[in-house]
C-alpha cells in the first residue's frame, strides 16, 4: 500500500492517506511532548516500539470481540488502518490512583481501587483537553447516548483484558487513555494507539515506572523503560505462540 499525501501531524505520529479512501497509514514518531506540549524531547526507538505494541494489543482486543481500527503492520513504524472519524473524547481507565487524579483529589499514588474508573476529556489543545462529563459530552454534540454507553462498555472489556494480559508480563495496569472513531457505517471502533506513551505500567514487584511518566517527570531511563516493557511483551507473546 503507498503512501499518499500527509493528512495530519499531530505530537506522536503522522497519518497519510493511501489509494483506498478507507483506509490510512499512521506513521509513529519518536517525538514526545507532555503538559500539552509545553514539555518537547525525544525518546529514540520509541516510535518503532509503540507501533509494534499497540498493534500487538490491538490484535489481542481483536481477538477478544473488541473491535480496532488496526489492518496491518506495513513496516518497524507504519500501520495500516481504517480510515475513522475520531469521536473527540479522550477515555481514561483508572485501576490504581496516580498522575492527574491523585493531585486533583490530593491522595497518594498506588492507592488500588475497588473497581475500574472511568473519565472523560474533551479532546481540544486550545482548552488543553479539560475533563467533560456525559451530560456535557452531549450537550456540546460530541457523542450520543448510545456511543456513549458502546464507549463504556468496550473500555471497561478493554481494561479487563489488559489487565489480565499485563499482570501475566510481570506488569500492572494502572491507568490508560483510550480513543475510539467511527466507521463510515457509524459502528464505533477502538482507534489511536496503546502503548507506554497511554499506559501507566508498573513493574508488579518493584514498583518500577516502565511508562512516558519516565519522561514527564524527569526519571531518566526513558529508553531503558520502553525497550523493558516492549521485550516483557514480546516474550509473553513468544510463549504464547
Ligand atoms: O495525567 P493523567 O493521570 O490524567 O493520565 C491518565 C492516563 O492517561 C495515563 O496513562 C496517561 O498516559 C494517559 N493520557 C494520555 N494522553 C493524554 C492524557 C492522559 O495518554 N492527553
Amino acid at each position: 500500500m503507498e503512501k499518499g499525501s500527509q493528512l495530519y501531524e499531530g505530537k506522536a505520529k503522522k497519518v497519510f492517506e493511501t489509494e483506498d479512501p478507507e483506509l490510512l497509514i499512521i506513521s509513529y514518531k519518536d517525538d514526545a511532548t507532555a503538559f500539552n506540549g509545553l514539555k518537547r524531547g525525544t525518546i529514540e526507538g520509541k516510535g518503532v516500539i509503540n507501533n509494534r505494541m499497540s498493534n500487538a494489543l490491538m490484535q489481542l482486543l481483536q481477538k477478544e470481540g473488541v473491535p480496532t481500527h488496526f489492518v496491518k503492520e506495513l513496516s518497524d513504524r507504519e500501520t495500516l488502518v481504517k480510515r475513522v472519524k475520531i469521536v473527540p473524547l479522550e477515555v481514561i481507565i483508572r485501576n490504581i490512583s496516580a498522575g492527574s487524579f491523585a493531585k486533583r483529589y490530593g491522595v497518594e499514588e498506588g492507592i488500588v481501587f475497588d473497581e475500574p474508573t472511568i473519565e472523560f476529556s474533551y479532546k481540544n489543545d486550545a482548552l488543553e483537553d479539560p475533563l467533560i462529563n456525559e451530560y456535557h459530552a452531549l450537550a456540546l454534540g460530541l457523542a450520543t447516548r448510545e456511543e456513549i454507553e458502546t464507549i463504556k462498555s468496550c473500555a471497561f472489556r478493554i481494561n479487563e483484558i489488559l489487565k489480565s494480559f499485563w499482570s501475566s508480563c510481570g506488569v500492572t495496569l494502572v491507568d490508560f487513555k483510550l480513543e475510539f472513531g467511527r466507521l463510515p457505517g457509524c459502528s464505533i471502533v477502538l482507534a489511536d494507539e496503546i502503548s507506554p506513551d497511554t499506559c501507566r505500567l508498573w513493574d508488579s514487584k518493584t514498583g518500577e515506572k516502565l511508562d512516558k511518566d519516565r519522561f514527564r517527570r524527569d526519571l531518566g531511563g526513558v529508553e531503558d523503560a520502553y525497550r523493558e516493557i516492549m521485550s516483557r511483551l514480546e516474550q509473553k507473546l513468544e510463549a504464547v505462540k
